[in-house]
């Protein structure tokens, strides 16, 4: 993408996230990278509804200026994201009040409720509190971002990243979206899992369509946390030639499971419900 389109659309999607409610004041931050690892975020302190294409910022990978507008100061999250996942071309990142509800309350969105979710987002985990632009953040995140395509930082918010400006917004609004219909859902009653089968059906399908492949796995961990799985903590030292799952990880320590055996789990976890 050039320059001129990218800083297009990032005022767009400012415009966007601020009318929809997702930032207010001059909450939240985009970014998108181009071609060359060159960055164009958005500005410090500025509303993310009245952004002009020449107010943006532009830094390299590490976050030097190469502009003399000053980059958001959250622009450290974006820039781990970006070494973290080398496909990423575009972060998205904002206070959506039903997703912070959810980041404030100390909770992932990560239970199985909504196909569409399972199709094309994965699960949400949430990131430990960490003081927002310091490297308490982006280190409660780092572990995170390989496997997830947004995350959720403890009482303060959400980020969601994609191979364009558009996937990471449509991240975001998946994001917000779902965790209004399971907060509505919890004022009907509570929502309903789907079941193993259904969840393993879906990760076939969205892996053949290409929505996300299998580091995104962890969907099913959702449904795993009566047997006390968690979501991965993701995987630092996965070996190329390796085509097995990705580990996944619980307080204690790490394991290891095979796609077989998560199907297994996920047959004991339904019998144990029923
Ligand atoms: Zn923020």
């Amino acid at each position: 993408m050039d320059e001129r389109t990218a800083r297009r659309e990032i005022v767009r999607v400012g415009q966007l996230m601020y009318e929809r409610g997702y930032v207010v004041s001059s909450d939240g931050n985009l970014s998108v990278r181009l071609a060359d690892d060159r960055v164009v975020a958005t500005p410090t302190q500025t509303s993310k509804g009245r952004m002009t294409e020449d107010s943006l910022a532009v830094t390299d990978l590490a976050g030097k200026p190469l502009s003399d507008r000053r980059a958001s100061s959250e622009l450290a999250m974006h820039l781990l994201i970006y070494r973290e996942r080398p496909e990423v071309r575009a972060v998205c990142h904002a206070h959506p009040p039903h997703g912070s509800a959810f980041a404030v309350a100390g909770l992932a969105i990560d239970q199985p409720i909504l196909s569409e979710v399972i199709l094309t987002l994965g699960c949400v985990p949430l990131a430990e509190y960490g003081t927002p632009s310091t490297d308490e953040l982006t280190e409660a995140m780092l572990p995170l971002v390989k496997n997830h395509n947004a995350l959720l930082m403890a009482n303060h918010g959400a980020v969601a990243y994609g191979a364009d400006i558009w996937q990471a917004f449509d991240r975001l609004e998946t994001l917000e979206h779902t965790a209004k219909i399971a907060i509505l859902a919890r004022a009907l009653g509570g929502s309903r899992n789907l079941p193993p089968d259904a969840i393993e059906k879906l990760i076939e399908v969205r892996e053949a369509a290409g929505y996300l492949d299998e580091r995104a796995r962890c969907q099913a961990c959702g449904y795993l946390h009566e047997t006390r799985i968690t979501c991965p903590t993701g995987e630092r030292d996965r070996t190329p030639q390796s085509s097995a799952p990705r580990p996944h990880a619980n307080g204690a320590g790490r394991i290891s499971l095979t796609r077989e055996e998560l199907i297994e789990l996920l047959s004991q976890a339904a019998r144990l419900k029923n």
